[in-house]
């Protein structure tokens, strides 16, 4: 069991987390979580007024919020996310990289006929874009706060859509569901993940692919399994993971996921 449980909110409290994405949906959820800790949080959206309005909102909540423009899609922006993080902190403690992208239908709830083969390939660079080459980027640029940190955690929103067993396995519940630019691009982020984490497995920082569940957002649709409360918890887990918790992993829960 991973679990907050396990490592002493006094640790916790002070550090500074940066959730890209945090507008809305499971990245706001995960901001107020992480603030609720006694956690510094950045909540980094594209829109700088959405920013402003998520911190305001967590502020009166009693957490410490800090507003900061980021499109992860920009090189600008995420070098000026560096500059400002180590002007004010110096380091990172935690980077969930959450913002993310469902170009190919309305939502996820929406069934449609699989696509693979007329999938325009501007739409599948824009997909990965944002749900790939963006997550590398934004990490590569902040690694040298993140090395800073005493002890620091990477986590990668993924999907059980992006695990090529589940996706190739008949018995895998949306098997049927094929969303093809989606999926590829969290299956490249589940690399990511490997790649990473074996590169940094002498180090004090941790880095995880993590599978929220499907959830009641803009992007799960009303009809998913959970409310954001229950997929943030999950991401809050493994981004205050205890230093003997697993890195290199693909999780749902508590749960592995084939990769
Ligand atoms: P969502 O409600 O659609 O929210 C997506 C978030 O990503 C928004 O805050 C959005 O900002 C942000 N975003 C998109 N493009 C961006 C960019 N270029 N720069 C900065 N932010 C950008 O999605 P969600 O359901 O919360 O999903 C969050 C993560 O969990 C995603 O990575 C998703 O793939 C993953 N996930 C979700 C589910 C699910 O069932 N919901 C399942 C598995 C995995 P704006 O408000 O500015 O658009």
């Amino acid at each position: 069991m991973y679990s907050t449980l396990d490592t002493t909110v006094s640790s916790l409290r002070g550090q500074v987390a940066l959730v890209t994405g945090a507008s809305r949906g499971i990245g706001l959820e995960t901001a107020r979580q992480l603030g609720r800790l006694g956690i510094s949080v950045i909540t980094a959206a594209r829109d700088l007024a959405k920013a402003e309005l998520i911190a305001n909102e967590l502020r009166s909540e009693g957490s410490s919020a800090i507003p900061l423009k980021l499109d992860v899609t920009r090189k600008d922006d995420r070098e000026a996310t560096y500059a400002y993080l180590a002007e004010r902190y110096g380091r990172l403690d935690i980077l969930i990289n959450n913002a993310g992208v469902w170009l190919e239908t309305d939502n996820a709830a929406q069934r449609v006929p699989n696509q693979t083969s007329s999938l325009s390939l501007g739409l599948l660079h824009q997909i990965f874009e944002v749900n790939f080459f963006s997550v590398v980027g934004l990490t590569q640029t902040l690694l040298p706060l993140i090395h800073k940190a005493s002890s620091a955690r990477i986590v990668n929103l993924s999907s059980t859509m992006g695990s090529l067993a589940l996706q190739a396995d008949p018995s895998y519940p949306y098997y049927s569901h094929k969303i093809f630019g989606y999926s590829a691009s969290k299956t490249a982020l589940n690399s990511f993940t490997i790649h990473l984490a074996q590169e940094l497995r002498e180090t004090r920082i941790k880095v995880n692919s993590v599978h929220p569940g499907w959830v009641r957002t803009d992007m799960g649709g009303a009809d998913a399994d959970l409310d954001v409360a229950e997929a943030a918890q999950i991401v809050v887990n493994f981004a205050t993971l205890p230093d003997d918790g697993p890195t290199g992993g693909f999780y749902f829960g508590n749960q592995k996921v084939p990769w």
